[in-house]
């Protein structure tokens, strides 16, 4: 044991709070992690670190929120994940900056109030198809797991009572074998001020259980992927054509799938990457701060024929229960990224914080700010991994991480689990040293970002570098476990989202990366020729 490494007796375990909706998965990762669940007879009521549930939390949460405290969703994030509010931000984003760039969305009409534009659409395109039909879906706007949804060609056959979407339904999806199935993708978004944006490099494959067939559009098992719907159907168990027993997949057993056919995974990756980028986006400027939170969602992604990527929804506390084994393999380790990435968020938080923040964002952290309020809150923890010399000269807190918990780290102690008690009171530790000189607030970064993951192949190499600038400006890391930056890309996305949301430069840097990306294609393409 290193010199100054406190005696494991001294330790304490971090504090987590759940009510009746946690997952259970939640709770037995962050056990396994070593944390401790909270108990209100036993501690003071604000004694705890992390808050994880399935609802929203109401603003006088948020606000009340202490630094060493943090919470699993953002306030005001049903703009995402309700159907139509989802809807209305993106087309709104598709009038500014231009249709083509938001065409990842099905045409949506919004119930009851768009009812004459869709009738009219409906029209102008059944006289363009002529005698061939065209299809619809009606889904209510609050409800999941594919209750209430209607698939149409007729608009007779349309019933709608409260507020619901009605989407062009996507009927060339790739099929798998002759099934037809969508991606769940997980995002965390650590952060909308500033706007930083981590995807999941492992997810999950959902497949319908009965052959994708137009004829016969009141057969949910063959046109809606929820699993909640396909784990009841008389095929869930049967050895299906190229997809076996069940009904899911994990991605990365979809994407080997796809290069096996000779397909450019990558680009597809890329595709997703940015319907991502781009849907957080549409909401990011109206999202109200909050210190100390960050959220998982995830996101619904069918993939059509000509291997273009649908946004059919974002999902509010994504599904966590497990229920075959792609789940048990994705979700755990899910969640044991998600509390690795909130941590390495906090310790650049805290960093940030006590070098004086350099982007023009609030420092806020778990560890942070609020030290004088007793000795037996949970808060040190943090800091403390970083005055205890968690990480070596040459070791980046992300690298160390890689490297200390590779594929088994259920087994690993994780080091945020625990922390020094009662070292130093709070009340008499020293605030941080003279703030460091202004310094220039976006220093030359060129080869230092980690801007990787547009780049970045699924799932394959896995880029590190380091997070904080020589001059102490704040970058985001570039990976945690499996969750990889994907906003900000590079330079410009990186100034643009400090100091406020310019959305059109950001939007400009997508489209160039989008133009560089096509070229890129094209010249793969001239090449195998
Ligand atoms: P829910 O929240 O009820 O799950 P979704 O929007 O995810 O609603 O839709 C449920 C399922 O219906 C999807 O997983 C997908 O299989 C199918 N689906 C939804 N929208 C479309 C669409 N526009 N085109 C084709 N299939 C769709």
């Amino acid at each position: 044991m290193a010199e100054d490494e406190p005696p494991r007796a001294s330790l304490k375990p971090l504090v987590f709070r759940v009510d009746e909706t946690t997952p259970e998965v939640v709770q037995s990762v962050l056990l396994e992690r070593g944390w401790s669940k909270f108990d209100q007879h036993e501690r003071n009521v604000e004694d705890w670190n992390l808050y994880w549930r399935t609802s929203s939390f109401r603003m006088a949460e948020h606000t009340n929120v202490k630094p060493w405290q943090c919470l699993n969703h953002h306030p005001g994030t049903t703009r995402l994940t309700r159907k139509d509010l989802l809807a209305k931000h993106l087309q709104h984003m598709g009038r500014l900056y231009g249709t083509p760039l938001y065409a990842f969305l099905p045409a949506t009409f919004v119930m009851p109030s768009d009812y004459s534009k869709f009738v009219a659409e409906y029209f102008k395109e059944k006289q363009a198809l002529d005698a061939k039909l065209s299809y619809w879906i009606c889904k209510p706007a609050e409800l999941s797991r594919g209750r209430g949804i209607i698939i149409f060609s007729d608009i007779k056959n349309l019933i709608f009572a409260d507020t619901c979407i009605i989407q062009k339904y996507i009927c060339n999806p790739l099929l798998v074998g002759r099934y037809k199935c969508d991606l769940r993708v997980y995002v965390c978004v650590t952060g909308f001020k500033p706007l930083t944006i981590y995807i999941y490099q492992e997810g999950l494959v959902r497949f319908a259980t009965e052959k994708f067939d137009l004829g016969d559009l009141e057969n949910s098992y063959a046109h809606l992927t929820n699993s909640s719907i396909n784990r009841s159907g008389a095929s869930y168990e049967k050895i299906k054509e190229v997809v076996g027993s069940g009904c899911k997949w994990t991605l990365s057993r979809f994407f080997s799938y796809l290069r096996s056919w000779d397909v450019d995974d990558l680009l597809l990756w890329q595709k997703i990457n940015r319907v991502v980028i781009l849907t957080v986006l549409a909401i990011a400027p109206s999202v109200p701060f909050a210190a100390n939170c960050f959220e998982l969602f995830g996101f619904d992604i069918l993939i059509d024929d000509n291997l273009k990527p649908w946004l059919l929804e974002v999902n509010y506390s994504p599904g966590l229960s497990l229920d075959c084994s792609a789940d048990v393999s994705v979700k755990r380790r899910l969640i044991h990224d998600t509390i690795e990435l909130i941590h390495l968020h906090s310790l650049r938080n805290e960093r940030k914080e006590s070098c004086g923040a350099t982007d023009g964002s609030p420092g806020v952290s778990l560890a942070g700010k609020d030290r004088g309020q007793g000795s037996d809150l949970p808060y040190e923890s943090f800091s403390q991994l970083r005055s205890r010399r968690a990480f070596s000269k040459d070791e980046t807190p992300v690298k160390k991480v890689v490297t200390t918990c590779p594929e088994n780290r259920h087994n690993c102690q994780p080091r945020e689990a625990l922390s020094r008690q009662k070292e130093v009171h709070p009340s008499a530790r020293e605030p941080p040293k003279a703030k460091p000189k202004a310094r220039a607030r976006h220093p030359a970064l060129n080869t230092l970002i980690p801007f990787v993951s547009l780049i970045q192949p699924h799932g394959r190499e896995k880029g590190l570098s380091p997070h904080i600038q020589p001059d102490n400006s704040w970058v985001p890391g570039p990976q945690a476990g499996n969750f990889v930056l994907i906003f900000p890309f590079n330079e410009a996305t990186f100034g643009a989202s400090r100091n406020g949301l310019n959305v059109r430069r950001i939007i400009q840097e997508l489209q160039k990366l989008m133009h560089k990306q096509c070229s890129q294609v094209a010249e793969k393409k001239i090449k195998r020729k």
